[in-house]
């Protein structure tokens, strides 16, 4: 039985980043993969198949723009076109998956195709696709353990009834429901709903908290939510009490302070959050601690309790995101290599790639509020941003918080044409203690929406020229 000085099991964002550090530093390493394409759910069902049907919703957003200012453009025919939509989706996952197995190669890290579980502590048993062989031992000396998540299903709901689907299943894009109710106004719910809105779908979301993306600031969500009411149906601080499969659709009940009526839809997506896939593994045969929620503990260098087996990414905490996994997986990869290394970010940035888009980073307000910080905030609205206005995005605004007694940055949102871009030079600032005046002394170039990120921190400090802010008596 060939052995190797490093397994990783799940081929996503914190697998792959793993494996080829760990080979870049010298190590033997395979890739134990269940799907024959590496990338996990970023790449294949995630990140990659969302962003690019979200580029073909902006495409019909910039036609309808145009259309409003008077050129005669139109877009006919939309759910004719679905294959269309979904060759152009699966262009870039395989461009990019392709490349992927391209960067395996030139490291010699090899893909073993197949479905993990431990045998004992320094050998998995890999079960290859039904057909395609027995199964095998693979023995290992370190292991990391990168399996990712799933979608939270609710349990009372008609899971096995095709109308009712995941995120999996609405990236897809099988066809356009006439009527689609999205449950959960979070991330997955939200992206969705901009691209089946901009399909054509009449779109319901209801969601249990009383805004839209709980963990960003509901300042930051504002703006975002007057332009879903402006095509959608939300109803926030509600939920679904059952949904019941009929011939015509499926009939769902609502509870809570804003819908409590029955109504028929030809599709829902549940969007509710996901599940860290440890339960999977068979881990606790070999001692590693598994939460009752799925989630594997570590330390700060990715270790579980089992000093030779790591875990990163998605199966080890929020926020659930390919970045955060990416570096937890460098992190693991130099530890087995022995290099020093550990996982101390000052903050994970989060992006929502709505239109407008929300980012945050570092503590938002209302965490500072709840943990008695004290701040000094800067906002500067893009109603003042010439760029921003140029480019119909005035609704956006930029929003700095910074420690009252040091002016250091502590925080920062965005919402707005490209806050996902944008939020990275806060993220810079939080992590290299950057403070209000180097912010904004920093000279950003006219007219750009980053510089509206210099004119918040001039707002904190008191010396914006831009707009007009009282002082404080
Ligand atoms: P995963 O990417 O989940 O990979 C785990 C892999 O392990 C899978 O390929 C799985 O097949 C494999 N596996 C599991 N168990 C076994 C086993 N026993 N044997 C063999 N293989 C196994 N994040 C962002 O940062 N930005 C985004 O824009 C974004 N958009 C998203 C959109 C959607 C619709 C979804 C669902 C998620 C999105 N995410 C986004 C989240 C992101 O996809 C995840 O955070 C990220 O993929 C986690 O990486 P990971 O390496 O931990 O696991
Ligand atoms: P989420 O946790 O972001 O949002 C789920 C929402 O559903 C929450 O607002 C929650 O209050 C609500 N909810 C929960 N139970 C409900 C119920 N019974 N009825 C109504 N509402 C309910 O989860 P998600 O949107 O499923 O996304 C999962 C994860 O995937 C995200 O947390 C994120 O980590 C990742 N993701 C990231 C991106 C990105 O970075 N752009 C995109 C998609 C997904």
């Amino acid at each position: 039985m060939e052995r190797w000085d490093l397994v990783v099991v799940g081929g996503g964002p914190g697998g792959y980043n793993a494996a080829f550090r760990a080979a870049d530093l010298g190590k033997k390493v395979a890739i134990i993969e269940k799907y024959n394409s590496l990338g996990g759910v970023c790449l294949n069902v995630g990140c990659i198949p969302s962003k690019s049907l979200l580029h073909v919703s902006e495409g019909l957003h910039a036609v309808k723009e145009l259309k409003e200012m008077g050129f005669e453009v139109e877009v006919k025919n939309i759910d004719k076109s679905l294959d269309k939509v979904r060759a152009y989706r699966d262009s870039v996952m395989n461009k990019l998956t392709n490349g992927l197995s391209m960067l395996a190669k030139q490291r010699k890290v090899t893909h073993i195709e197949g479905v993990a579980t431990f045998k004992d502590d320094h050998t998995f048993s890999v079960r290859p696709h039904k057909g395609a062989g027995e199964e095998f031992d693979v023995a290992f000396d370190n292991c990391i353990l990168a399996i990712g998540s799933r979608p939270v299903q609710i349990p009372s709901f008609p899971n096995d009834d095709p109308r009712l689907i995941d995120s999996t299943g609405a990236l897809k894009v099988e066809d356009v429901p006439k009527k689609l109710l999205i449950v959960g106004g979070g991330i997955i719910g939200l992206e969705m709903a901009e691209v089946y809105q901009a399909l054509g779908s009449e779109i319901t979301i209801v969601e249990l908290m009383d805004h839209i993306i709980p963990p960003a600031d509901k300042d930051l969500t504002d703006p975002l939510m007057k332009r879903f009411e402006s095509f959608s149906t939300i109803y926030l601080k509600t939920k679904v009490t059952h949904i019941v499969a009929k011939p015509k659709g499926l009939e769902v009940s609502f509870e809570g302070a804003a819908c409590n009526e029955t109504r028929l839809f030809d599709k829902v997506l549940v969007a509710v959050g996901r599940r860290p896939n440890g339960d999977l593994l068979n881990a606790g045969t070999v001692g590693v601690q598994v939460d009752d929620k799925g989630f594997i503990a570590v330390d700060a260098q990715q270790r579980t309790n089992v000093p030779h087996i790591f875990a990163i990414g998605d199966v080890v905490g929020q926020p659930m995101l390919a970045h955060k996994a990416a570096h937890e997986g460098h992190v693991a990869a130099e530890t087995v290599a022995g290099l020093k290394s550990a996982f101390a970010p000052m903050g994970i940035p989060s992006v929502a790639y709505t239109t407008p888009e929300i980012a945050w980073a570092g503590v938002t307000e209302k965490e500072a509020r709840e943990k008695g910080l004290k701040y000094t905030k800067g906002v500067f609205p893009w109603a003042a941003s010439g760029r921003a206005i140029s480019m119909q995005a005035g609704d956006g605004k930029v929003k700095l918080l910074f420690d009252e007694e040091t002016h250091r940055i502590i925080g920062g949102g965005i919402v707005g044409l490209h806050a996902g871009d944008l939020i990275s030079e806060i993220m810079l600032a939080i992590e290299l203690g950057a403070d209000m005046v180097d912010l904004g002394k920093t000279i950003h170039p006219h007219p750009t929406l980053g510089e509206t990120l210099g004119f918040a921190a001039e707002v904190a400090h008191g010396s914006i020229t831009e707009i007009y802010v009282p002082k404080k008596k």
